[in-house]
């Protein structure tokens, strides 16, 4: 879904749910977070969605979870919900250049290589990748050197509003654990040179949600670098998964039709949530 839909949404989230703007986008969307808590003593799980533009199935997916309300029966801990992480580049995917500043078209049609068709965008406004930016392993696997769609890291980690956003937004919380959603291939990544019982720990989460959801789970650790997850996982020593919804058959940009197709192998998520969280505590004990 595109921001202005996402805006609707969250007008009836506020009636049932803690919504906070947790920080702007480069070019001045808001960020929310959909707060489900129990007790703010109790630690949260975190979700986010379209870190990645064109992947913005996964804010409707995460929607679909508030609106079936599959979480009703936790109550042992908190849940937040970043709905669209990376809202000027869903909107550039979803609408085009036209949704840009005008003193910033010519500069991403160029990164674009002269192209009117964004669908593919995975990067922000200015073409940082968000999943590159973070200060993990910062630029050890470089995609692209300079501004681009996707890969390009950033001139240096954390330089991105939307990346500073949502760390700023972990950091100010208990986290015990967080899902990030993108597309695609059915995949499920845990790994970021995690050792001991962290990597113990994060592999019995990861295979949990696995057998759950019948999707794959890779070890590709040397393959990405500065990611959310990867943040999470070797900075915080907080087991996060980076899911990777919708099957490889399907094309860039995965189109809402595919939505029940997606949320049906995800169906079990609260059971899983609560599987990760009495395997973070049951841990913590060790
Ligand atoms: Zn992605």
């Amino acid at each position: 879904m595109d921001y202005q839909s996402l805006l609707s949404k969250i007008e009836v989230y506020e009636r049932k749910y803690n919504v906070l703007v947790i920080g702007e986008s480069l070019f001045g969307r808001k960020i929310f977070a959909v707060e489900r808590n129990v007790d703010t003593n109790l630690a949260t799980a975190i979700f986010v969605a379209s870190v990645h533009a064109r992947e913005n199935i996964t804010t409707d997916l995460l929607c679909k979870y508030l609106d079936d309300g599959v979480f009703d029966a936790v109550k042992d801990f908190n849940i937040s919900f970043i709905l669209m992480a990376n809202p000027d580049g869903v909107e550039l995917s979803k609408n085009g250049i036209d949704s840009v500043p005008f003193q910033m078209r010519e500069f991403l049609i160029d990164l674009n290589l002269g192209s009117f068709d964004f669908s593919l965008w995975k990067a922000n406004g200015r073409g940082v990748d968000i999943n590159n930016n973070f200060d993990a392993r910062f630029k050890t696997n470089i995609g692209s050197l300079s501004p681009a769609p996707s890969g390009f890291a950033g001139e240096t980690a954390e330089s991105e509003p939307e990346t500073r956003c949502l760390l700023d937004y972990v950091l100010s919380k208990n986290v015990f654990f967080t899902v990030s959603y993108h597309t695609k291939g059915e995949e499920i990544y845990f790994n970021f040179f995690q050792n001991g019982k962290d990597l113990e720990r994060d592999s019995i989460i990861a295979e949990k949600f696995s057998k759950s959801t019948g999707y794959v789970i890779k070890n590709p650790e040397q393959v990405s670098s500065g990611g959310f997850k990867d943040f999470l996982v070797q900075k915080l020593h907080i087991p996060s998964l980076t899911i990777e919804v919708g099957s490889d058959e399907l094309v860039h940009p995965i189109g809402e039709k595919y939505l029940d197709t997606i949320y049906e192998r995800n169906k079990n998520i609260a059971n899983d949530l609560e599987f990760a969280y009495n395997t973070f505590v049951r841990f913590k004990e060790k």
